[in-house]
């Protein structure tokens, strides 16, 4: 093992990581240069090139630091962060935590999105909040403050700005002309 390698690991250096990985010979596991895990006893330590070669010689990827994840295909890369945001888009979620999350680097995640899905993963999630927050409006009679911060806005007027800008009418208006829920309303009163 090289000593800048050997540095990596105790420093837990992310910009190594895809680099090289270890495994500990003690538990046959491995992991990215950056895992958070218990550092290990230098003796113990092997380390390999690529995933395929600590594969090959027997050890698991760590559950923690995921190693095999990190460059992972980009169908899988994409799918992924479509799931995430699909489970999250009612939190604040930044380029940085869906990263985080899948356990890639945030330029790489931007880049295969943007490659495969044609938007950026912000433009995704504010498509994804406003086909719910129409889906809402159309068939619910909850408020518009509540939809608001169903879909990630806990500013009722800023979700009303970007409810505008992206469907061309703002919440009530879109819920006047679109509602379903209008007419039983009606016939209650
Ligand atoms: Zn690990």
């Amino acid at each position: 093992m090289q000593e800048y390698m050997w540095e990596a690991i105790i420093q837990c250096d992310r910009l190594y990581d895809g680099k090289f990985y270890y495994g500990l010979t003690t538990t046959k596991i491995f992991c990215r240069p950056s895992c958070k895990s218990r550092t290990p006893k230098r003796e113990n330590t092997k380390i390999f090139s690529s995933v395929s070669e600590a594969n090959t010689a027997g050890f698991r990827p760590c559950k923690r630091c995921k190693p095999e994840k990190l460059y992972a295909p980009d169908s899988e890369i994409v799918h992924n962060v479509k799931l995430f945001i699909h489970h999250h888009f009612n939190e604040p979620i930044t380029l940085h935590k869906i990263a985080e999350e899948i356990h890639i680097s945030p330029y790489h995640l931007h880049r295969t999105f943007k490659k495969i899905v044609g938007t950026t993963t912000s433009d995704y999630l504010l498509q994804k909040r406003m086909k719910v927050a129409k889906e809402l409006l159309k068939t619910t009679d909850k408020s518009i403050t509540e939809i608001a911060f169903k879909v990630g806005y806990h500013n009722t007027s800023h979700f009303s700005t970007v409810f505008s800008n992206k469907v061309g009418m703002n919440p009530s208006t879109f819920r006047k002309q679109y509602s379903i829920v209008t007419l039983l309303g009606d016939e209650d009163e």
